[in-house]
């Protein structure tokens, strides 16, 4: 049988993510080279702007990173942690959040989640925190968001801060709020295959005006240049050098594609749910195959997924494969990988059920009638050949 990661080269097949690259993405990026001026400027305040708008956010500022794991690697550092503190986080997570608390110098500490969201799971997370404890990480999986007022209870009631993850839920809400209002810091990610595209590119929302500054000279190799003078397209060539930083920028070129993106952000989430919803439809009831169960109202969807028997897995990608449609694995749980297996961690069953079971599916934001019907199709055809 063939690897079910190996299938990429067939015919009709149907990716698990394709980004939505239209004429108004190309004439983003022939417009930001005709500008010619290609790193930070005026697009990236622009792009700012529009992400702040969209956020609906109240006393917040942001800033526009390279990636999403600059963004978490920035927030970490402005929360204050470093060498000796601790950083707890679910092991089910994105390697970009391990790593960035490593690029830190604090401790990862993994905690287990809940087996119906794949959030965190807070009664995990809790039993792990310590005096040395700084910052709790929370993400919201695929199609589901977490108990965000739990999380804010945990994180005051033992005096630590919390580092929202929502970079698979730009646009999702908590009780009717725009997720990014919800915490000191949050992070959102616009990689190749996230709900909208700036290529690579991340935004950190911060609570005060004083850390969007430092994040302008943080994300400048720690140059001392106003944003104000790069946001025209200009740049000083004297500048104070005063904190650590990184070359962690947004340039023009990739913020003016996000712009492009962002015109067509209601279309772009709308038609994300519409699909999750016809799989919710076509797709419930199989005996050996469940899928999620959200809130649709709350919810900009990023991540389609179903879980299936660990046993059964690898031939159910495998057939899928060979039927056209590709499946992904979100994701191996981080305790498993060799960097982090001595880290201090919690019981975590859960994660290791469910990092056996699941299966992402092809979610676009632009699906045919005919991809959908192959994708349910082939998925049933599994179960019934
Ligand atoms: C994509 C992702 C990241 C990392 O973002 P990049 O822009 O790829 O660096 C972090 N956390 C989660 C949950 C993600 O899905």
């Amino acid at each position: 049988m063939s690897n079910p990661d190996t299938n990429q080269e067939k015919k009709n097949f149907v990716p698990v993510f394709v980004p939505l690259i239209e004429q108004g993405e190309f004439k983003a990026a022939h417009d930001a080279l005709e500008n010619g001026w290609l790193g930070m400027g005026s697009f990236v305040q622009d792009f700012e702007q529009k992400t702040k708008e969209f956020l609906e956010l109240e006393d917040r500022y942001v800033a526009a990173v390279s990636t999403g794991h600059a963004a978490i690697h920035l927030g970490l550092l402005l929360a204050g942690v470093g060498p000796g503190d601790e950083v707890i986080t679910p092991s089910f997570n994105n390697i970009a959040d391990f790593q960035a608390i490593l690029a830190t110098g604090a401790d990862i500490v993994f905690c287990d989640v809940d087996e119906d969201t794949m959030c965190i799971d807070f009664d995990s997370a809790e039993s792990m925190i310590t005096d040395k404890t700084k910052v709790m990480i929370v993400m919201d999986y695929g199609v589901h968001v977490c108990d965000h007022d739990r999380a804010r209870q945990v994180a005051e009631k033992h005096g630590i801060k919390i580092f929202h993850d929502a970079a698979h839920a730009f646009g999702s809400t908590y009780k009717g709020v725009k997720l990014g209002n919800q915490h000191e810091y949050t992070m959102f990610s616009f990689d190749p295959v996230k709900t909208i595209t700036t290529i690579d590119g991340g935004l950190l929302v911060v609570k005060t005006e004083e850390e969007m500054y430092r994040l302008h000279e943080m994300r400048l190799v720690g140059m001392g240049q106003r944003a104000s003078t790069m946001y025209q397209n200009k740049r000083a060539w004297t500048y104070n050098v005063s904190s650590l930083g990184f070359r962690y920028h947004m340039a023009n070129m990739h913020a003016s594609i996000g712009l492009s993106q962002m015109a067509k952000i209601d279309d772009i989430i709308e038609s994300r749910r519409k699909h999750c919803r016809y799989y919710e439809e076509h797709l419930s009831g199989l005996e050996h195959c469940q899928i999620p169960s959200t809130a649709w109202d709350e919810v900009a969807p990023f991540l389609y997924y179903v879980k299936v028997p660990a046993d059964q897995r690898d031939d159910f990608r495998t057939y899928l494969g060979e039927h056209g449609v590709d499946t992904g694995l979100h994701w191996q749980p981080g305790h498993w990988f060799e960097l982090f297996e001595n880290c201090r961690k919690a019981d975590l069953s859960v994660t290791e059920k469910i990092g056996q079971e699941l299966v992402s599916i092809p979610l676009h934001s632009s699906m045919s009638q005919e991809t959908l019907d192959q994708v349910v199709t082939t998925i049933k055809s599994f179960w019934n050949k």
